[in-house]
């Protein structure tokens, strides 16, 4: 058969293929579609912000800035300014409709030295309790970045086992837990896909929960959706930035699409937050941004 023949042939072929396909009502396709077990409560989109993106000075200020323009949780940072403000902070949040969700920064427990992982260990503890005094969703932790000094199956090992496990426990007794945060591989290679984290998370057991950040799974993951109901109900916490250039959400035009991932979000009954991890472009006012951001994100939500 001449090649061209060949191609004539298959096209027939789809043609009538197509004609199969359309017979079929929709109403017998949607009987052949698996059927979902909606989540009890049904999902919610509780916008948040990082504390340093929230516009103002004061803690009042803020916290008042959240409340007006619709956001439903707060992300502080951890370590020194947790201690320095868990008072004024307990009293600030009284009465308000807003939660606590994550406290974020920096940690590594790769190191080949069994004591300064002890060290790291020894310094998220009390920050712990922080936490969970202020009825915080979580402790972001990252266990490694860029060049671990353990190799991975040990790392995996000792953070199961062993640090993580230590703060997994201790969180779950003061009633927060710490939030594994998958990064993407210019970052570090060890923990970089939701799935991971949610194994890791399991193994670890009580105390222990996952997050995905859609800047870094814009890089690792196949699918938003997927990677979210790969988590289950282990999924804590969400950052969201812009998808090009990690800034506010809205600022890429087109490429900032979330609606596949809120659909797998509310296929969970997802009600943790969704927090802005991103800059802010100098040129433009940084409060009108973040009323676009609130007015597409809410958008998205409807058509996922
Ligand atoms: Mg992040």
């Amino acid at each position: 058969m001449m090649r061209r023949d060949f191609l004539l042939g298959s096209a027939t072929a789809g043609v009538a293929a197509v004609s199969a396909t359309q017979r079929i009502s929709a109403q017998e396709q949607t009987a052949g579609m698996p059927r979902l077990t909606p989540p009890e409560k049904p999902a919610e989109l509780n916008l948040c912000l990082q504390w340093g993106a929230i516009p103002g000075t004061e803690m009042k200020e803020k916290l008042d800035f959240l409340e007006a323009n619709g956001f439903a949780a707060v992300e502080l940072p951890s370590g020194p300014w947790l201690f320095d403000n868990v008072e004024a902070m307990k009293k600030a949040m009284a009465g308000r409709r807003l939660f606590i969700a994550t406290a974020c920064g920096p940690s590594d427990f790769s190191y080949v030295e069994a004591e300064k992982r002890d060290a790291e260990v020894a310094k998220f503890l009390p920050q712990l309790e922080v936490l969970g005094a202020l009825k915080s969703v979580g402790l972001i932790l990252c266990p490694a970045r860029s060049k671990p000094g353990l190799p991975f199956p040990e790392l995996r090992d000792d953070f199961v086992n062993n640090t993580g496990k230590k703060l997994a426990e201790h969180a779950a007794k003061q009633g927060t837990s710490i939030v594994l945060e998958p990064l993407q591989r210019a970052e570090t290679k060890f923990l970089r896909q939701v799935a991971d984290g949610a194994a890791m998370a399991r193994d670890i057991g009580p105390g222990c929960t996952v997050m995905g950040d859609f800047w870094h799974m814009s890089k690792e993951e196949t699918s938003f959706m997927g990677a979210f109901l790969s988590a289950g109900k282990l999924l804590s916490h969400v950052h969201i930035a812009s998808l090009k250039n990690r800034k506010v959400p809205g600022v890429d035009g087109p490429a900032d699409n979330y609606v596949d991932g809120f659909k797998g979000l509310k296929l969970l009954g997802y009600r943790g937050a969704v927090s802005l991890e991103g800059g802010f472009p100098k040129e433009m006012d940084k409060t009108q941004l973040i009323l676009n951001m609130v007015k597409l994100l809410r958008e998205q939500w409807a058509m996922a």
